[in-house]
């Protein structure tokens, strides 16, 4: 067998392995199956592609993305390895000449995408080779707990009964646990070698603000410190990436929009124009980036908070893949709260909608969190690092003016024992706040003690001790969001424990974010132009079709709270109620229950 160095050097050029890429090179070579979690930029391509010119056979890579595939396949046969694609972009006759080439043992490596083994004939031909491994790539797309949930990828759990002689590797870039013992079960791993990397990466530079408005002063502001640098912008909709786009255009920068929505050519110009270096800076949706092979991303800009952490750290691990000083910046609003939250109300009852909550509230805690963005990261993928050494906004700060909420905690804490641990944030907020709620009265909470106590404090302020005591490990979310005490509450309860808090943190939110201050119509009217927005594009007509503005600022105004109340805002008809009026409705309850 030649030796794995030499052709790490000859085919490769690299002079030596990065960390555990020797590990998992080894395990493929052995044939046991691995499971490899690796950050984005670790070299996860070369641990399988190495062995496989070592072996003999061919292996099979198993990838989501054309592009992607495409990419690798062209990169390899630059490199003079003899690896082919097949997916439904080519004609029967491309695709018989690569079957050709795999015959007659000419292919070490070939790439496909999950749908292909829907068909019979594919796997009958597959049965004929000789296949050393397969290769499980983006493996977290097996998991339903996982941000990126594919059909075609829980199916491939055949490939086990199927091809019981063959080693099985799966690779992926972000898996909690959770995940990873799906990915272990679904795919039928016996006993895989686990290799997994750290996930800090210490040339990334981390920080999260909230959103002023548009957040566009915030992003020029950042991107004066990024001139003439390669970035990607990410939005939540085509139309915010658009108008983004045009903005910065408008600025002199080499900007283009990427979503969906474009056709397909145009979606190729702007990718290869930012590979090869000829854009600076993609504005994107989602849709942008996965797997993309462009190590001299110096930044990544988020304009509103992601669904979940997977999506987050997946995204800023486009940044600084070449290991040099990269940025990334998170720019989130209260509105995007509400927007995620709403997306979720609308699914039905199930163990993922929890989950998706689940999810959603540990992005909000990690944008909110006074702690090491880092840390909290690796704590979410049950990893943790060693020293962060001021690569994040917080560990740059630690300095900031804080002040003691020990009383304020202890009222929280008591209505929380008090109403005995059965209720959500918003609730134990009515309750300290002395809400009128018909809820409450039910419940028999207005005759409590604690109903009222926290009057002095608006919403806003209770809001940030909640998350606060929730942030320290004091309160928990238990079943169905409510909360729950933990050891470190009943210190505080007993003021054995003092609990403080940024005094920005306090400040900012109670004017510009959640309360009865100037701040809160336009988030509000944010809020539900978000859902607007949601709802035009998912019915693909324009935002006004649904509700003009006027009638959504009138709306934001008088945040009406059953279908008569909504029935008066102008714009809104029976018919107009009986499309859209139940989502508008609901959005409304709950930002009225925060504001
Ligand atoms: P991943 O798939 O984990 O995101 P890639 O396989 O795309 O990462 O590798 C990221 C970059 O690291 C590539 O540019 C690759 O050439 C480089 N690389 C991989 N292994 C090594 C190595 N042993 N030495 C130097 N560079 C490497
Ligand atoms: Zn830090």
């Amino acid at each position: 067998m030649k030796d794995k160095l030499s052709v790490l050097k000859s085919v490769f050029g690299h002079d030596g392995f990065r960390p555990l890429q020797e590990e998992a090179v080894d395990t493929i070579l052995q044939g046991r199956d691995l499971l490899m979690i690796l950050p984005t930029g670790g070299g996860k391509s070369l641990c399988y592609q190495l062995p496989s010119l070592l072996m003999e056979g061919v292996s099979i890579v198993i990838s989501p993305l054309l592009a992607l595939m495409h990419d690798q396949v062209t990169a390899l046969k630059a490199q003079g390895i003899a690896a082919e694609m097949i997916s439904s972009m080519q004609d029967a006759e491309e695709i018989e000449a690569i079957y050709q080439k795999l015959f007659s043992g000419q292919l070490k490596l070939l790439y496909v995408a999950p749908e292909r083994f829907k068909s019979g004939r594919f796997i009958d031909m597959l049965q004929q080779l000789r296949i050393n491994f397969f290769v499980i790539d983006e493996a977290h797309c097996v998991s339903e707990w996982g941000h990126e949930f594919r059909d075609d990828y829980r199916r491939l759990s055949f490939l086990r009964q199927t091809f019981p002689g063959v080693g099985i590797a799966a690779f992926t870039a972000t898996a909690t646990q959770k995940v990873a013992e799906d990915i272990v079960t679904n795919l039928q791993l016996r006993d895989p070698a686990r290799v997994r990397g750290a996930i800090f990466r210490e040339n990334m530079l981390v920080s999260v603000e909230y959103r002023q408005k548009d957040g566009r002063q915030q992003l020029l502001q950042f991107l004066s410190s990024h001139k003439d640098e390669q970035g990607i912008i990410y939005t939540f909709t085509r139309k915010a990436a658009e108008t983004l786009a045009l903005f910065l255009q408008g600025k002199g920068v080499k900007a283009r929009a990427y979503h969906a929505g474009l056709d397909a050519a145009e979606r190729s110009e702007v990718y290869h124009d930012f590979v090869h270096d000829e854009i600076e800076i993609v504005v994107a949706t989602v849709a942008f980036g996965m797997g993309i092979d462009k190590s001299n991303i110096r930044f990544v800009v988020h304009m509103s908070m992601p669904k979940t952490i997977e999506n987050y750290y997946q995204e800023i691990g486009r940044a600084g893949r070449d290991g040099l000083a990269s940025e990334v910046l998170l720019l989130f609003s209260v509105a995007d709260m509400m927007q995620r939250k709403e997306l979720i109300n609308q699914l039905p009852d199930s163990p993922y909608k929890e989950h998706s909550y689940a999810q959603l509230n540990a992005m909000i805690r990690y944008a909110d969190s006074e702690s090491c963005r880092h840390e909290r990261i690796a704590a979410y993928f049950d990893d943790t690092i060693d020293a962060c050494a001021s690569q994040c906004d917080n560990c740059l700060n630690p300095e900031q003016p804080k002040v003691d909420i020990t009383t304020e905690a202890q009222m929280f804490l008591s209505a929380v024992y008090r109403s005995e641990q059965r209720f959500g944030q918003a609730y134990i907020i009515d309750l300290l706040r002395g809400s009128k709620s018909q809820k409450l009265e039910d419940n028999g909470h207005h005759r409590l003690s604690v109903y009222g106590v926290g009057k002095e404090r608006s919403q806003a302020q209770w809001y940030v001790i909640g998350e606060r005591l929730l942030e320290v490990g004091a309160l928990n979310r238990g079943e169905y969001q409510a909360l729950v005490i933990e050891p470190l509450g009943l210190d505080i309860l007993k003021k054995k424990a003092t609990l403080d808090v940024r005094e920005s943190r306090m400040r900012v939110k109670r004017t510009s974010r959640y309360s009865a201050d100037e701040g809160v119509h336009s988030e509000t009217f944010e809020a539900l132009r978000a859902l607007r927005s949601t709802i035009a594009h998912e019915e693909e007509v324009p935002a006004y079709v649904v509700f003009n503005d006027k009638t959504l600022k009138e709306m934001a105004e008088a945040l009406p709270q059953t279908r008569e109340e909504m029935l008066q805002v102008g714009g809104i008809g029976e018919k107009k109620y009986d499309r859209y009026g139940e989502e508008f409705l609901g959005l409304c309850r709950q930002l009225k229950g925060q504001g």
